[in-house]
């Protein structure tokens, strides 16, 4: 070995493997998911680069991980012929993180075990992960092209440094050896490591060999020499028939695409033929990443061509306020060389785009239907994203609108429950319009004194709190048929609720007040600019009423707040 450096591991790196090794214990066998994880990311990356550079096959194009273990030296190594890293590589992605939204993650930790482990889920626990279970970790690499002399040695117990040389390397790819700590000794084991495999990686769509089970000579007969055995199903699991999966299948895979930690909500798995042809495989989350709102976060869908695996977070198949979703779009009417530059302008990109935005509200207005408490944690992680559909995608507000919860005045509680569905079958006759009001907060939006009148006569209000509530109504016209109507703003108009009496009375009451109206009017001319008689009000006196046509109090003090 020559040319060895010891480095120090950015502090954020010494920070993740303290937490990780403290609050992961109990999940410590996930470390195998992960180091078989990478080697199929680096097959794949190899495949892909290949398609223009064949030579960087060396003779060698059949791609696999190995996975051997030494009961006697308590080693495990996870071997593959993947596209292999340089130094600089090493360096970089063993001895940093790079991700975007690596301090938001830091920032967010609170030191209380079980609420940071959930984090460094979400955050994607990774490489690092190696050392829940080993003391001493040695990666041997060589990138797909280089020189056999170009190998790379890096070595670590995991405690603030790293050591990093060169060595040579025959075959491509990468070989991590984990040296296991005392007590974790099962793991070098035949039959656990299978079983691990199988558990956390069958869906692995490359093989993932081991040598097979001495097995006793029976009498008379020789031993039979160990050989090669696919462990895992070895075919990528979206190409399967959902007849042949089940529901691990799918959580193991959504794991291995998302980083997260936790079951998915729900999916879509759907192989289409005809015009356009692709297979999508949609997951929701269960929980917000920490940087949902992070305009930088990664976003999109892993994309293959025919299966060749072209670029990781594509962001062009699916509408901003979908970034949450995770997922797989496989497809044959993309070219293997297209680029994120092509991508924005392939007009098939568009067609898949719009196909895939249909599915997964689709999808989701079917979790609302028939999974309602599934749907209402979706609602509640995700419902803000989800508000801001109306303003992007004028295409599918509808199907928006159906994924849309309230708050109203026909609950107690400012959980936001009530679909629009609810609200339309709830409506009085002759009612017209969907009611709302918009407030700073649940307890303002629940005694506003425009909801008097509706109160008296049973007609239900939706109560809006969020911020973005305004914003987005004024992007949301009408749900199935009946135009929203603030309550706040204009003319009250209850529609055919009223009787003849009850107009006649208004009538009369208002000219009974024709001299007041006017005094009023003259004293207050530079504060509002008209005094009408209302029948809005039962109990309070007085209330002011915003144009119809002008803005909303939140989005005044929104605009407020920005100076304007
Ligand atoms: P992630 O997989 O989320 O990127 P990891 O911590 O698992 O994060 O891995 C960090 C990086 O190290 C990978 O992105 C990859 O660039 C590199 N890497 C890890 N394992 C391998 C491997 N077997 N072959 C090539 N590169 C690898
Ligand atoms: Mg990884």
């Amino acid at each position: 070995e020559t040319h060895s450096e010891t480095h120090g591991f950015q502090t954020e790196v010494k920070q993740l493997l303290h937490l990780m090794i403290h609050s992961l214990y109990s999940n410590k066998e996930i470390f195998l998911r992960e180091l078989i994880s990478n080697a199929s990311d680096a097959a794949e990356k190899l495949r892909f680069e290949a398609l223009s550079d064949g030579k960087l096959y060396e003779d060698d194009g059949d791609l696999k991980i190995r996975i051997a273990f030494d009961k006697d030296a308590k080693t495990i190594t996870i071997d593959d012929n993947g596209i292999g890293m340089t130094r600089d590589e090493v360096v970089e992605h063993l001895g940093t993180i790079a991700k975007s939204g690596t301090s938001q993650f830091f920032s967010q930790l609170t030191g209380d075990q079980a609420k940071d482990s959930a984090l460094i889920g979400q955050f994607g626990v990774g490489f690092y992960s190696s050392f829940i279970v080993a003391d001493k970790v040695d990666v041997i690499t060589r990138k797909a092209g280089a020189a056999v002399a170009d190998g790379v040695h890096w070595s670590s117990t995991g405690e603030g440094e790293f050591t990093i040389s060169n060595v040579e390397k025959a075959g491509r790819g990468t070989s991590i050896v984990l040296h296991l700590k005392e007590g974790e000794e099962e793991f070098a084991d035949g039959w656990r490591l299978r079983t691990l495999v199988r558990k956390y990686s069958d869906h692995i769509a490359l093989p993932v060999v081991m040598q097979s089970e001495p097995v006793p000579a029976a009498e008379g007969e020789e031993e039979k020499a160990p050989e090669d055995e696919t462990v895992n199903s070895a075919t990528a699991l979206w190409t399967r028939n959902k007849s042949e999966l089940n529901a691990e299948d799918y959580n193991e895979f959504y794991k291995h695409i998302s980083h997260d930690f936790s079951d998915p909500l729900t999916w879509a798995h759907n192989a289409v033929e005809g015009n356009l042809e692709y297979t999508s495989l949609l997951y929701v989350p269960e929980r917000a990443p920490f940087d949902l709102w992070n305009r930088e976060a990664p976003r999109g869908l892993k994309l293959y061509v025919q299966r060749v695996f072209i670029m990781d977070q594509a962001e062009e198949f699916l509408p901003l306020y979908l970034r949450f979703l995770k997922g797989v779009v496989d497809t044959k009417d993309l070219s293997l060389n297209v680029s994120r530059e092509i991508l924005q302008k392939d007009p098939n990109v568009d067609k898949l785009r719009s196909a895939l935005t249909k599915r997964a509200l689709d999808t989701l207005i079917k979790l609302g239907k028939n999974k309602p408490e599934k749907y209402q944690t979706f609602w509640n992680e995700f419902g803000q994203v989800i508000k801001e559909g109306p303003a992007e995608d004028n295409a599918n507000k509808e199907k928006i609108a159906k994924l849309m919860r309230f708050a109203s005045t026909h609950g107690e509680s400012a959980d936001q429950n009530v679909s629009l569905e609810d609200y339309v079958s709830r409506m009085q006759e002759g009612q017209e319009k969907i009611f709302y009001v918009v407030a700073d907060n649940y307890a303002t939006a629940k005694n506003s004194p425009h909801l008097e009148i509706f109160r008296k006569k049973g007609i239900e209000v939706l109560l809006m709190t969020d911020r973005i509530d305004e914003w987005m109504m004024s992007h949301l016209f009408d749900f199935d048929g009946k135009s929203f109507q603030d309550v706040t703003k204009g003319e009250l108009d209850l529609g055919e609720t009223e009787s003849e009496e009850e107009k006649q009375a208004q009538d009369e009451a208002a000219k009974s007040k024709e001299a007041l109206v006017e005094r009023l009017t003259e004293k207050l001319t530079e504060k509002v600019s008209e005094v009408r008689v209302t029948h809005r009000l039962t109990d309070s006196p007085a209330c002011l009423v915003i144009g119809d046509h002008d803005m909303g109090a939140q989005m005044r003090k929104i605009m407020e707040a920005a100076g304007q």
